[in-house]
C-alpha cells in the first residue's frame, strides 16, 4: 500500500491550522507542533472569573475568505459560527469632543458627515468607490494568488494595475482628495492600524479597508474570535491533523538543500517529508533555522507596530461604551511619528476598546463588563532606552481620562476586578513575534506582494511558509489566503492537487 505523504507544522496559529487542514484534506499526514498550550496564536482568549477576552483580533472581516476555506475542507461555515454583523461598525472619538459613527447606513452617514462638512457625503462616496475598486484588484491580481517571480509581480500587466492601485501613493495624503477636515481624514485612515502601519507610510491602496468594513461588513460570532480557530481546528481533527501542545521548536535541521526534520525543547526529532513553517516568519529564520545571512536581511527589514493590551474584568457595566470604540489623539500625526521613527508611546495615544458583552452577553457574568483596550505602541528596539513600566502606566492614565472626559465615566478603576496586561515584551515571549511586533513584518510597497518573504524558502525546497510574516500579510482572512497559497504551492508540487486548482494556479501565474 502506498504511504501518504507526511508534513510537519510549526506553529498551531490560524496560518498553520488551515495550511494542516487543506493538506490532510489532500491526502497528508501532518502533525502541528505548538509552542503554547492551546491553539489560535495571537487569536486566543483568556477566560477568567467568567469574563472572555479575545487576546488580539476583535473584528471578523472578509467572511467570504472563511466560506472559502471551510468549503474547501468540505464544511459550511454557517455549521460552526453564528455571526453577527455590527453595525455601526464603530464609535469614534475625536478628542474635541465630536463623535462619529461609522455605518453602512448611507443616510446616516450622510446627516453625520454633512454636519461636519458640507461636501465630505460626495467625498466618501467616491472614497468608498475607489476603495472598492482597490479590493477588487488587490484581491484578484495581488493578494490572492502566488508569485513565481519578479518578472511575474512586475510584469506587464500587472504594472498599470500598481499604478491603479495607488500603491506608491500614501493614504492620508491621498484621503486628502476626499476630505478637508482632518478629523475626516483620520476617521478614514485609522484602519492602516489593523495592518501595523502609520496613514502616512502606508500605500493609498489602503482605502480598500474602509470599503471592506463598511459594504462586506464587520462580524462578530458568537463565542468570540475564538470561537473561529475552535471551529478550524475541529475541522482539522476531524480530517486526521495531530495537534501535539506544549511543545516548541528549537531547531530546524538541513542537509544539503532539504529540511530533514525539526528538534523540540525536549530534544525529540520529528521528521516528514514537507515542513511549513507557521511561526512568525523573521524568528524561525533567526533562531529556528542555519540561515544567519537571511536572517541579517530580515532585521534590515521594516516591522509593524506593537501594541499595549489592558484586559479589564469589571464588575458594573457601562452601556455608553459600544461594542467597538476608537478614540483618535489629537496630535494624530505626531501619535504615529512617535510609535513609527521614535518606537515609543505617543504623548496623546490614540487607543481602541472593545466590549464584546454588547453583543454577546456570555463574554461577561450578567451586570458585569469585558473590556479590551489596545494601545498602539513603538516596538521593542534594543538602540534605545524603553520603560515598559512607565509607557503602560501613562497608557492606562490617558485611557482613564478619556473615558472620563468625554463619556462622564469616571468611576471605571474602582471597579476593575482585575486587570491583565499585555505588552511588547509578552507578544514576544509568548508568540516568538520579532521585537514583539504584534502584526509582523510591515506591509509597504517593499514589503509586499513579491518583494515580502515568500512561502516557500528559496533553498530548503521542501520548507513552505504560512503566516502573518510572509505573503499575503497579515489579518485573519489574508493569513487564510496565505495557508491556501501555501498548500496549493506544496500540492501543486506534489501533483496531488485537484485538477480543476491546477488549471486556476497556473492561470493566476501566468495571467
Ligand atoms: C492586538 C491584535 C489585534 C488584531 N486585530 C485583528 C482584527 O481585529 N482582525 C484581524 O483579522 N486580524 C487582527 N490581528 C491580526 C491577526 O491576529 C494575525 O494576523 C493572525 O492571527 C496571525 O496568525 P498567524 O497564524 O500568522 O500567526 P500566530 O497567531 O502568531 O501563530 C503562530 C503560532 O506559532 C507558535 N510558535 C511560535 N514559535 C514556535 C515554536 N518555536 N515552536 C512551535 N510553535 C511556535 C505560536 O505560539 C503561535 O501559536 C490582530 C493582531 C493583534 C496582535
Amino acid at each position: 500500500m502506498q504511504q501518504k505523504p507526511t508534513a510537519i507544522v510549526i506553529g498551531a496559529g490560524i496560518g498553520g491550522i488551515a495550511t494542516a487542514a487543506r493538506l490532510a484534506k489532500n491526502g497528508y499526514c501532518v502533525t502541528v507542533l505548538e509552542k503554547n498550550q492551546t491553539p489560535g496564536g495571537r487569536c486566543n482568549q483568556i477566560v477568567q472569573d467568567g469574563h472572555r477576552f479575545d487576546i488580539g483580533p476583535t473584528l471578523f472581516l472578509m467572511p467570504e475568505v472563511w466560506e472559502e476555506t471551510f468549503a474547501s475542507l468540505g464544511e459550511k461555515l454557517s455549521d460552526y459560527l453564528d455571526l453577527r454583523r455590527i453595525d455601526p461598525t464603530y464609535k469614534v472619538h475625536f478628542d474635541d469632543g465630536l463623535q462619529l459613527e461609522l455605518t453602512s447606513n448611507i443616510g446616516d452617514m450622510q446627516i453625520q458627515l454633512e454636519a461636519i462638512e458640507i461636501t465630505a457625503f460626495t467625498g466618501f462616496l467616491n472614497y468608498i468607490a475607489e476603495g472598492a475598486k482597490h479590493y477588487k484588484i488587490s484581491l484578484e491580481k495581488f493578494v490572492g494568488r502566488n508569485f513565481f517571480s519578479l518578472f511575474d509581480y512586475f510584469s506587464l500587466k500587472n504594472l498599470p494595475l500598481i499604478f491603479k492601485l495607488k500603491a506608491l501613493g500614501k493614504h492620508y495624503r491621498n484621503t486628502g482628495r476626499f476630505f478637508k477636515d482632518e478629523r475626516l481624514k483620520a476617521a478614514f485612515t485609522f484602519q492602516n492600524m489593523y495592518l501595523g502601519l502609520s496613514p502616512y507610510d502606508a500605500p493609498a491602496t489602503y482605502s480598500l479597508l474602509q470599503y471592506t468594513e463598511l459594504a462586506e461588513g464587520v462580524w462578530y460570532p458568537l463565542g468570540g474570535m475564538y470561537a473561529g480557530i475552535q471551529a478550524l481546528v475541529k475541522v482539522a481533527e476531524k480530517l486526521g491533523v495531530k495537534f501535539i501542545y506544549n511543545m516548541p521548536v528549537k531547531e530546524i535541521l538541513a542537509k544539503r538543500n532539504q529540511v530533514t526534520g525539526v528538534v523540540t525543547e525536549d530534544n525529540r526529532v520529528f521528521t516528514a517529508g514537507i515542513f511549513v513553517g507557521n511561526a512568525d516568519l523573521p524568528y524561525i529564520y533567526k533562531e529556528l533555522l542555519p540561515d544567519p545571512v537571511a536572517a541579517k536581511k530580515l532585521d534590515e527589514k521594516l516591522y509593524t507596530c506593537s501594541t499595549i493590551m489592558f484586559y479589564w474584568g469589571v464588575d458594573k457595566q457601562y452601556p455608553q461604551i459600544s461594542h467597538h470604540n476608537v478614540f483618535l489623539a489629537g496630535d494624530y500625526k505626531a501619535s504615529f511619528d512617535q510609535i513609527f521613527q521614535d518606537h515609543n508611546l505617543p504623548d496623546e495615544p490614540s487607543f481602541y476598546v472593545h466590549a464584546p458583552a454588547r453583543t454577546d452577553p456570555a463574554a461577561a457574568p450578567a451586570d458585569q463588563d469585558t473590556l479590551y483596550v489596545l494601545v498602539p505602541v513603538g516596538h521593542l528596539d534594543m538602540a534605545s532606552e524603553q520603560d515598559w513600566d512607565e509607557r503602560v502606566s501613562r497608557a492606562r492614565q490617558t485611557v482613564f481620562e478619556r473615558l472620563s472626559k468625554e463619556m462622564g465615566i469616571t468611576d471605571l478603576e474602582s471597579h476593575i476586578k482585575f486587570e491583565i496586561v499585555y505588552q511588547p515584551k509578552v507578544w514576544k515571549e509568548r508568540f516568538n513575534l520579532e521585537r514583539g511586533a504584534a502584526f509582523g513584518l510591515s506591509h509597504n510597497f517593499w514589503q509586499v506582494g513579491y518583494l515580502r518573504p515568500q512561502n516557500r524558502h528559496k533553498k530548503y525546497k521542501n520548507l513552505y511558509f504560512a503566516g502573518a510574516s510572509t505573503h499575503p500579510g497579515t489579518g485573519l482572512p489574508i493569513v487564510l489566503l496565505s495557508a491556501k497559497l501555501t498548500a496549493e504551492r506544496i500540492l501543486l508540487g506534489k501533483g496531488t492537487i485537484s485538477v480543476q486548482n491546477m488549471v486556476n494556479a497556473v492561470a493566476a501565474a501566468t495571467d
